[in-house]
């Protein structure tokens, strides 16, 4: 496969500083659903063709399995992986996709993966580049973006920029260029529609609001799980293993995601991303503890009324929404059960518990270069934390530390945040340096 990469251009930024898209809500721009072509009288819907990036993840296994339960709605283009080669060669066989993507290009077992047997006979390609050039091209019309972290940057912009549906679970890729996702974004007729499950339940609670105007939403509440450190109390949680970090009560995750719902910075990211996704400061976004995970976040308007979206915590469903919107159909993921007998509650989050949840909003406030910071950040402590080079407690005064040191611009550049982003996990590299 030639790897001539479809490279994101930079994206010229109308809106001034830190400004919410003006349009009502950012997501869902532009696009159609699953359309029907009409021919001779009868409706022909021709299945959509859907790219899994990171589909040996969790939110990856999550979108094969959906995809496995609409046949003939859907059709699977591409499927990419970084390492785990061999999770990704059964994934070829069972689920026979078009193409097969291997971005580590680099490894010797990626090598031999191309030079091996194709024992399901589809195509198969290494590296980036080739990644981006085929989910930019006409066989694909759907990107769920299931790669973690920064790294799935580049593939969120190409899926946009080439007006792609981009069915987005890397939030990173909001955190990190928000302003610039979603002027590309429009500027093609993209539509973004989230995944993760409380944007995603926001964004089906806003489709009540017939009349929008700028003030009919009062404020969005995202909800939290509290995480698996949620009862331990504050003095011990310096002492927290990799283990208990790793221990979530309601979730079943990757690995980085659930260290950060520990800290609560996936929240924090959560409130940037949710600060883009639908144009609301960062004022008028809440976060309160749910341990339950079943309200998956609310909107309340004006009047005071609050709209939830509520589930059996399970990512098929809001992937499944966000490929098939505005379309409904039959549940992949478990329903509700009415006869059971289910207690919900909630409360306010504790800061000294959570400090890292204040750094989200702070970054929702500032923009600029706050996301790319704050990500990079986090990504490379999170790592160190993996790897038992530091506490779990020390991941957000890290973060807060690189963040409040950074050379902040307010209309950065996609080059600009990227340089922002290696310099941040240069800090931290630095910092954990200067402790050994
Ligand atoms: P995961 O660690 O389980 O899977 C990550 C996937 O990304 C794997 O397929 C891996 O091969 C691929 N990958 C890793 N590094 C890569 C690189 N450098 N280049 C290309 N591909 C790479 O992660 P996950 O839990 O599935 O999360 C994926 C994304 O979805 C994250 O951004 C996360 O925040 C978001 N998300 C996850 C959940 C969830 O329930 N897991 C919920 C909401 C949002
Ligand atoms: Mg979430």
């Amino acid at each position: 496969m030639a790897t001539s990469a479809a490279r994101p251009r930079r994206t010229d930024h109308a809106r001034p500083e830190n400004q919410p898209p003006t349009d009502r809500f950012a997501v869902a721009i532009g696009g159609s659903a699953i359309g029907g072509l009409a021919i001779g009288g009868l409706v022909v819907n021709a299945p959509r063709k859907v790219a899994i990036l990171g589909s040996t993840g969790s939110i990856g296994r999550s979108a094969l399995e959906v995809l496995k339960s609409h046949r003939g709605t859907f059709e699977l283009a591409c499927i990419s992986c970084h390492q785990q080669l061999d999770l990704f060669k059964k994934q070829c066989i069972e689920y026979r996709p078009k193409l097969a993507v291997v971005t580590d290009d680099s490894s010797l077992q990626t090598q031999q993966w191309l030079q091996g047997p194709n024992p399901s006979s589809i195509l198969r390609a290494a590296g980036t580049d080739a990644l981006i050039q085929a989910i930019s091209g006409p066989d694909v019309d759907i990107v769920v973006a299931a790669i973690v972290g920064v790294a799935g940057l580049q593939s969120s912009l190409a899926a946009v920029e080439n007006g792609k549906r981009l069915a987005l679970a890397n939030k990173e890729s909001l955190v990190v260029a928000g302003q610039l996702l979603l002027a590309t974004a429009k500027k093609s007729n993209a539509e973004i529609i989230p995944v993760d499950s409380e944007h995603c339940a926001i964004f089906q609670a806003l489709q009540c609001d017939k009349r929008p105007t700028p003030d009919s939403v009062e404020k969005i509440i995202l909800t939290a799980s509290g995480g698996p450190l949620r009862d331990w109390p504050v003095e011990d949680l310096e002492k927290a293993t990799i283990d208990d970090a790793l221990t979530h009560p309601t979730w079943s995750m990757g690995r980085k995601i659930t260290v950060d719902s520990a800290t609560m910075m996936n929240k924090a990211l959560e409130v940037v991303e949710a600060h883009w996704l639908f144009g609301l400061p960062a004022e008028r976004i809440q976060v309160v503890i749910h341990p339950q995970s079943i309200i998956h976040s609310m909107v309340e308007y004006r009047d005071g009324s609050v709209i939830a979206q509520l589930s059996p915590p399970d990512m098929k469903l809001p992937i499944q929404y966000a490929l098939t919107y505005p379309d409904r159909t039959p549940a992949t993921a478990k329903r509700m059960d009415w006869n059971a007998s289910q207690s919900l509650s909630w409360y306010p989050v504790d800061p000294d518990r959570y400090p890292a949840l204040e750094l989200g909003f702070e970054v929702a406030r500032r923009g600029g270069t706050c996301g790319a910071v704050l990500n990079a950040a986090n990504e490379a402590a999170v790592e160190l934390f993996l790897q038992a080079k530091i506490r779990l407690t020390d991941i957000a005064k890290i973060c807060r530390t690189v963040l409040q040191h950074h050379d902040f611009a307010s209309s950065p550049s996609l080059e600009e945040l990227l340089k922002q982003d290696r310099w941040a996990r240069d800090e931290v590299m630095r910092w954990n340096k200067s402790l050994c």
